[in-house]
């Protein structure tokens, strides 16, 4: 799909319109202009500057009615920044954007998560609340513009924090169409000013300058290994949310129908460019093959060894040897296979979601990052080698790994050994998320700074006050 940026352009333009046709409260803009979005980086920090002061002096009961205000906007506009970003970036799927945003704008958590403690004894009382940074400078990605806009916004301002966002470049329209629903919302709440600030154009410039924003003591960066590198190295405080591998185990214990089934649930979802989707199957030798017939009974197309040959070709520019990561084709990130396998000259039609192709353990498609609806997997012989190898297939990069079995020692294993943020057992990657798995939500799973699933309490400074002898109640 080619991405028209005039159809984007005048989408936006029409639902921000339709947005100014709302009563909600503010003074009227031109149409097309968009809340919280600057001309330049200077003013968006400034606003953002002046709203934290603002915003420090709302009650909590202000902050829970903002929260709840944006969650109940957002979800009446799901499809249209679904459709806008698969529109504007050319990525992924519009139905599945729509269940990404739901996650998000349901389930992150808000003030709940800043819980206090308290100690009491003979000398007294001393209690810990959790205090905001001020402005948070965050960097967003192509892959899930929205969400980590709604994820990171909500958990940010939970603990009372006002932001300055640069998004990806390919997605400024729809992560700012994003913004300004959000500031509309937190508007209609009571929010004193815009709490979420970000430029017109941003570019990889804007990025390292609000990186290093004099002023901005705390950096939250999500996307791949350059980013988290600068972020890394702006000598401040950084919280790195980077790439993932995510490796999936099957063994000769699994229920091979439901990890089929989960399988492609989980690599399929967004055409796979979520960082913890799963991205490539080992399986343990004695089942694989009844795991690739569990696959083609469960709608994945099973490639022939020399149909996968073609994808190789199509799919990569530049090998870098075996067991190394090798250099994609960017157009085919995050497209549905049906086009990727028509370019492939393999026939396939628009309601399967992803292709399988068996490959060996040393094939670059289960080294490298692909970010595309190919699930490549690869056999060893027992479930101790598939452990190690899923490890070092990681790339220590510690973000997100899974196991179908049933054998729960070796579950156990794993779990241990993988030393992920996120380890899923017998379920698809995004279980793990929240989404059909317990738990909160986040799309900003800080593996480098060891954060994990980021929520509000990521985002505040820890503050102790001791009162000596006193307010003991017992
Ligand atoms: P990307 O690294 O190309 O871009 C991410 C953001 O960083 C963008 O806003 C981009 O403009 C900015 N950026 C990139 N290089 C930069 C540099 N040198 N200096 C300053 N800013 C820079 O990644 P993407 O394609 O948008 O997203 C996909 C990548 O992000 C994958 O590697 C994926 O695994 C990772 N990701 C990780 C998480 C997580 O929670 N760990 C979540 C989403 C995506």
């Amino acid at each position: 799909m080619t991405v028209d940026p005039r159809r984007v352009e005048s989408i936006v333009a029409e639902v921000l319109e339709r947005l100014e046709g709302r009563r909600d409260g503010g003074p009227p803009k031109a149409a097309g202009a968009a809340l919280g979005v600057h001309p330049d980086l200077d003013t968006a920090v400034k606003a953002a500057q002046s709203a934290y002061l603002a915003y420090d002096q709302v009650p909590l009961s202000t902050r829970n009615a903002i929260i709840a205000e944006i969650r109940s906007t957002l979800a009446q506009s799901y499809r249209t920044l679904a459709e806008v970003a698969v529109e504007e970036t050319g990525l992924g799927r519009v139905e599945d954007k729509i269940v990404k945003n739901r996650i998000v704008a349901e389930k992150t958590p808000g003030t709940e998560d800043l819980e206090p403690i308290a100690w009491t004894g003979d000398h007294g009382m001393t209690l810990l609340e959790r205090a905001p940074y001020g402005v948070i400078a965050v960097i967003t990605p192509v892959t899930n513009p929205t969400e980590t806009v709604i994820n990171n916004g909500i958990s940010m301002i939970a603990g009372g924090n006002t932001l300055v966002i640069c998004p990806h470049p390919n997605a400024r329209r729809v992560s700012n169409l994003c913004i300004d629903l959000m500031n509309r919302a937190a508007r209609r709440a009571g929010a004193p000013q815009p709490l979420f600030h970000s430029v017109e154009t941003p570019t990889l410039e804007v990025a390292q300058a609000l990186l290093r924003y004099k002023g901005i003591r705390l950096n939250v960066v999500t996307g791949g290994p350059a980013v988290v590198r600068e972020a890394l190295n702006a000598g401040k405080k950084a919280i790195t949310a980077g790439p993932g591998n995510p490796p999936s185990v099957v063994d000769e214990t699994a229920d091979l129908d439901r990890a089929a089934r989960d399988l492609i649930a989980g690599a399929s979802l967004d055409n796979n460019i979520i960082c913890t989707d799963e991205k490539e199957v080992v399986a343990v030798a004695m089942i694989a093959d009844r795991l690739k017939e569990s696959f083609a009974r469960a709608g994945a197309v099973v490639l022939a060894p020399h149909q996968t040959e073609k994808l190789r070709a199509l799919l990569l520019e530049k090998e870098n040897g075996p067991r190394h990561h090798a250099v994609i084709q960017r157009k085919y990130v995050g497209k549905c296979i049906d086009v990727i396998l028509k370019d492939a000259g393999i026939p396939c039609d628009s309601t399967r979601r992803l292709a399988v192709c068996e490959v060996d353990n040393d094939h670059p498609f289960v080294w490298t990052e692909m970010m595309m609806p190919v699930l490549p997997l690869t056999r060893v012989r027992h479930v101790d080698e598939a452990i190690d190898y899923a490890i070092e297939v990681e790339h220590g990069f510690r973000h997100t790994a899974s196991m179908h079995s049933r054998n729960i020692d070796k579950l156990s294993k794993m779990a241990r050994a993988c030393n992920c943020s996120i380890f899923v057992k017998n379920g698809p990657n995004f279980a793990g998320l929240g989404h059909g798995g317990e738990g909160p939500t986040s799309f900003t799973i800080a593996s480098p700074t060891g954060e994990g699933m980021t929520t509000a309490r990521s985002f505040t400074r820890v503050r102790r006050c001791t009162l000596v002898d006193h307010f003991r109640i017992v």
